[in-house]
């Protein structure tokens, strides 16, 4: 497996692959890889000659009182795991690499970041539009794979591709949950063994929500009250919020009669943690 620092080094070898017609999946990540990643780098090894992985901690898409500094890193960790998968090439830049000095240009979307998690993250959104388009521009790959974990990430980036006429396809893959149901993060790190206990409130909360509009509820109202009741029974939860809006726009709705997401993000102590459900 090639490891690359270097934007330079990454698109001599993307040449050579593109001269010999090969296609090439891309992963973007932050690192700290776990099986929720793995599953996406599986797919990517399935669907393409090539296989890319990108572990790298995006400094401008964390707000100022944000875990930056404090992000998990274990980079040896990283290429191993990549590397048991069959992974072809690592891109793992310093900051400096892929920002420049003056670096002013950004992509971003509206009114799909206006919700859920861009509501407490205003600047988030750009800074993930923006590094995942230099990615596809480094790489040119062939098709991208993304987590429905962050769903409103996904959403916003397959839109950014309509709308811009990427020529990429992006791939939305499933969540994957440790055993008791928490969905895998790197973040989950953070958790200590009370938070960690607790954090199972929100796989809780949600499949009951779930349940409710597998059931026919057709009151977003009734079902984000049940969750929130669900949330609200755990001392070390807060809710940041709890949503249900339609998964074309993600804009919040009263009536659950399209493709909807509920999405939520509660923190435990100090630790923010997202999950969702998606019904189509
Ligand atoms: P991150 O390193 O957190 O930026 O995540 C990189 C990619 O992995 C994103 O597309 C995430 O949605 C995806 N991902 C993270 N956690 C999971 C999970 N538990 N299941 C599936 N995909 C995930």
């Amino acid at each position: 497996m090639i490891r690359a620092e270097k934007i330079s080094k990454v698109k001599e070898h993307v040449r050579a692959w593109k001269k010999e017609g090969k296609t090439i999946g891309l992963v973007p990540t932050m690192g700290y890889l776990h099986e929720g990643h793995a599953s996406l780098i599986k797919r990517a090894r399935e669907e393409n000659d090539i296989v890319i992985v990108s572990d790298f901690v995006n400094p401008i898409q964390f707000g100022p009182s944000e875990d930056l500094a404090t992000y998990p890193r274990d980079f040896e960790a990283d290429c191993k795991l990549c590397e048991s998968i069959g992974c072809d090439l690592i891109f793992h830049p310093e900051p400096e690499e892929m920002y420049e000095d003056n670096f002013c240009s950004y992509v971003g979307v509206n009114t799909l970041s206006e919700n859920l998690c861009g509501k407490s993250r205003p600047i988030h959104f750009n800074g993930v539009c923006t590094v995942v388009t230099k990615l596809f521009m480094i790489t040119e790959a062939t098709k991208a794979y993304f987590g429905q974990k962050d769903a409103q990430q996904l959403a916003i980036v397959c839109r950014m591709v309509r709308d811009l006429n990427y020529n990429i396809e992006i791939v939305g893959c499933p969540i994957i949950r440790e055993d008791d149901g928490l969905a895998k993060s790197s973040r989950n790190t953070y958790l200590n063994a009370d938070e960690r206990e607790a954090a199972l409130i929100l796989h809780k909360a949600l499949t009951k929500g779930e349940e409710l509009v597998r059931a026919g509820e057709k009151d977003a109202k009734k079902v984000k009250d049940e969750i929130t009741k669900i949330i609200e029974t755990e001392p070390m939860a807060r809710i940041d919020y709890v949503e249900i809006v339609d998964w074309n726009q993600l804009q919040p709705i009263d009536r659950i009669d399209c493709d909807i997401l509920c999405a939520i993000a509660v923190y435990i102590g100090k630790v923010r943690l997202i999950d969702n459900f998606i019904i189509k």
